[in-house]
C-alpha cells in the first residue's frame, strides 16, 4: 500500500492550489454541473465546441485536492481535441485509475495513476471527466457519481 502522502505529488498540489482554467467560461455553449456525494466535490464545468471540437473549456467549483488537480488537469488535456478523442482519454484515464498495469501513456494524467490504491478517491479523480461527457451531451440535471 503507497503512503497517502505519495499520491500527493508535486503536480497534483500544484494544480490543487492553482487550478488552469478556473473561471467561468463567458460564451460557452455547453456547461454541466457534478457532485460526488462521498467526498463533498462539487464542480460546474464550462465548454465552447466548435464544430466537434473543443475550443475552450473551463470549470469552478470546491472539493478536494484530487477533485480539483484532476479538473485542472483534465481541462489542459482536452483542450483542442475533438469529442471523439476526448471519450477515447476519458477511457483510458478511467482504465489507467481501475486497472492495474495499464499501458496507456496519457502524459500528465498519468500522475493521477496513484490514485488507484484509495477506491475512494477515484470517484474524486473522474468527477470531472463524468461531467465533461455530460456537458458533451448537453444534459440537463446534474452529474453525480452515486
Ligand atoms: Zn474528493
Amino acid at each position: 500500500m503507497m503512503d497517502l502522502r505519495e499520491l500527493y505529488q508535486e503536480v497534483i498540489i500544484d494544480h490543487s492550489r492553482h487550478p488552469r482554467n478556473f473561471q467561468v467560461l463567458s460564451g460557452a455553449n455547453r456547461h454541466a454541473e457534478g457532485f460526488n456525494p462521498l467526498c463533498g466535490d462539487r464542480l460546474t464545468l464550462y465548454l465552447i465546441v466548435d464544430q466537434d471540437i473543443i475550443k475552450e473549456v473551463s470549470f469552478e467549483g470546491c472539493g478536494c485536492a484530487i477533485s480539483t488537480a484532476s479538473a485542472s488537469l483534465m481541462t489542459e488535456a482536452v483542450k483542442g481535441k475533438t469529442v471523439t478523442e476526448t471519450q477515447a482519454l476519458f477511457e483510458n484515464f478511467h482504465q489507467l485509475l481501475t486497472k492495474p498495469d495499464s499501458p496507456k501513456d496519457l502524459g500528465k494524467l498519468q500522475i493521477l495513476a496513484g490514485v488507484r490504491q484509495f477506491p475512494m478517491r477515484v470517484k474524486c479523480a473522474t468527477l470531472a471527466w463524468h461531467t465533461l461527457q455530460a456537458a458533451l451531451e448537453n444534459k440537463e440535471e446534474p452529474v453525480s457519481t452515486e
